[in-house]
């Protein structure tokens, strides 16, 4: 099969390997039929993360189930079905909270080293009762795409954000996954969402969801809209020094900071001090993801949470260097690719 491999920063190959086994009498193995690029793909791409050897990469994906072990009850060959980013054992104590980061034999993330990667023909999917969900009715293949982490990450940081109703709410980064947490805040009952990135194109798009365009700095502005105090909710969708650092600044004394945003190895220089005396609360997640699929599913079907404009483009497998590269420029225009093997 042919599948995404990253031998070195910069430095994308699509290879073939052989196909994956069945990992085990409760997985599955999937015939990817589209894949997605995620922001924090890029982790790889930009050289933040060693790469001692080249990874398989991806950890979003949609596809069909062709092979079944004799333990999964949930799935049937021949099904269509969504995959979390994010896989448990689906056994244990942590996995019963449907959040995979809580597996107490420790998460694992495809596309990262640890799993087979999801830009891929075929991907094995180990617990695949808890991983994978058939693709309800009235969800498309984007929606479904979204399910598996960017729109997960997004409402999942909005909801540790504690937006009070009708707070002010800060989100740092207009990618795929601030796009969604500022589309999340606002269905969570936020008041003004200031929507801050560096490119003009990206805050509009945020601001057609009823965001107001910010571009950085933003604790000018964040300030003078609430008489001084700050925000009650930032999230950052991020997570490099500069927008923690402008997080932690915007939120107003007893405000919550919540980090979905994917930080690099370094320590962060965090503010412990002024974080304290300020009585603000910080999170830090990746989301749960299986967890939020029945809070999100309806959501989407009724129409009450769009998602529509965040996929901008969609390429094949074959050009996955291209996409990759055309991710990473972090235009206006390119926000996230759909890749069909
Ligand atoms: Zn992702
Ligand atoms: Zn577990």
């Amino acid at each position: 099969m042919r599948t995404v491999v990253i031998e070195a920063p910069g430095k994308i190959s699509v290879d073939t390997r052989p196909d994956p086994a069945l990992p085990g009498p409760d997985g599955a193995v999937v015939q990817v039929t589209t894949a997605a690029i995620c922001g924090s793909d890029l982790h790889f791409y930009e050289g933040d993360y060693p790469l001692p050897e080249p990874v398989a990469l991806g950890h979003e994906a949609v596809g069909t189930v062709v092979e079944t072990g004799p333990e999964v009850r949930g799935v049937d060959v021949g099904d269509l079905v969504l995959v979390s980013s994010v896989s448990g054992c689906g056994r244990c104590e942590g996995c019963a909270t449907r959040d995979p980061v809580t597996c107490l034999s420790g998460p694992q993330i495809f596309g990262s080293g640890m799993l087979g990667g999801a830009q891929a023909e075929l991907l094995a999917v180990p617990a695949a009762d808890f991983q994978l969900l058939k693709i309800p009715e009235g969800i498309d293949t984007e929606e479904a795409l979204l399910l598996t982490d960017n729109l997960v990450t997004g409402w999942a940081g909005a909801r540790r954000a504690d937006i009070p109703p009708g707070g002010t709410v800060v989100v740092f980064g207009l990618g795929a996954v601030g796009l969604c947490a500022v589309r999340s805040a606002i269905a969570q009952g936020a008041g003004q969402v200031f929507a801050v990135d560096p490119v003009e194109g990206r805050r509009e798009r945020a601001a057609v969801c009823g965001a107001t365009p910010l571009a950085p700095p933003a604790l000018g502005t964040v300030m003078e809209a609430t008489g001084g105090r700050g925000a009650a909710a930032v999230i950052d969708a991020v997570g490099n020094d500069a927008t923690m650092t402008d997080a932690l600044s915007c939120v107003r004394a007893g405000g919550t900071v919540s980090v979905v945003g994917v930080h690099d190895l370094n320590p962060f220089p965090f503010p412990a001090l002024l974080s304290l005396v300020r009585s603000v609360t910080l999170r830090m997640t990746t989301a749960p993801i299986q967890r939020t699929w029945p809070e999100l599913i309806p959501l989407i079907q009724s129409g009450r949470l769009d998602t529509s404009g965040i996929f901008t483009h969609s390429m094949a497998l074959a050009d996955a260097a291209d996409a990759y590269a055309a991710v990473a420029a972090r235009t206006a225009d390119c926000i996230k690719i759909a890749l069909t093997p």
